[in-house]
């Protein structure tokens, strides 16, 4: 006898929610049949954020981090308070942002900021896991030195923070930035995820890596 359950998809649902003055997304994910969830890059806003997750009925279970700059980082401590729940990633190369995210958030005009330190870094191979759906990770410096991807293979979808952008590439002018590690990263450790492989950036619509190795001026497959 065939048990038709035995086979169905991760039951996750995601909503997208732009915060703070630079509009980052920070995701919220969660299953359906637990009602438990994460936010991805918890960047400011945490009481609009956390309306989100009651107004779903959300229990959030952790905050997730790709890097650890203000706009993505700025409310995970106050998540954390808010909910007791674990602050992961990103790669402990990034503490040293996260350290600075008080001293930075004037600059930028986010003020709710606070300093981060997390339960567990994040390095290549490590699985989360969310309710019995796994995610995996892979470490792309670049963009900052401890930046992390999360994803998702069976729901095809990939967390990228400021890797990579519909049409552009992250910033890396910023200190400990490096150019051309940033492309390695996407060539190298994002590419090989498949191109059907659907992303959230850390700004701005929703794509593709398939999409981006057609026509992304920075790295598509004719340019690199
Ligand atoms: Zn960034
Ligand atoms: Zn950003």
């Amino acid at each position: 006898m065939t048990d038709a359950h035995a086979h169905h998809p991760p039951k996750l649902e995601i909503r997208i929610i732009p915060v703070t003055p630079l509009q980052q997304n920070t995701s919220m994910i969660w299953s359906t049949e637990t009602m438990e969830g994460v936010f991805v890059d918890p960047g400011g806003e945490v009481d609009r954020l956390m309306a989100v997750a009651k107004d779903h009925g959300v229990k959030i279970v952790a905050v997730w981090l790709t890097h650890g700059h203000l706009d993505h980082a700025g409310a995970a401590t106050a998540v954390s308070e808010r909910t007791g729940c674990p602050i992961i990633g990103p790669h402990k190369d990034d503490q040293w942002l996260l350290d600075e995210i008080e001293a930075q958030g004037a600059k930028y005009g986010i003020r709710d900021g606070k300093n981060v330190k997390p339960d567990r870094y994040l390095r290549e191979g490590d699985v989360l896991e969310l309710a019995g759906n796994k995610f995996h990770v892979v470490h792309t410096p670049g963009h900052t030195p401890g930046h992390v991807v999360i994803y998702s293979k069976e729901g095809h979808l990939a967390f990228v923070g400021d890797v990579l952008f519909r049409g552009s590439i992250g910033r890396t002018d910023f200190p400990r930035g490096n150019h051309q590690q940033l492309i390695d990263s996407i060539v190298q450790k994002l590419w090989p995820l498949g191109s059907e492989m659907r992303f959230v950036p850390g700004h701005g619509p929703l794509s593709t890596f398939g999409q981006e190795r057609q026509d992304n001026p920075y790295v598509a497959d004719h340019v690199v």
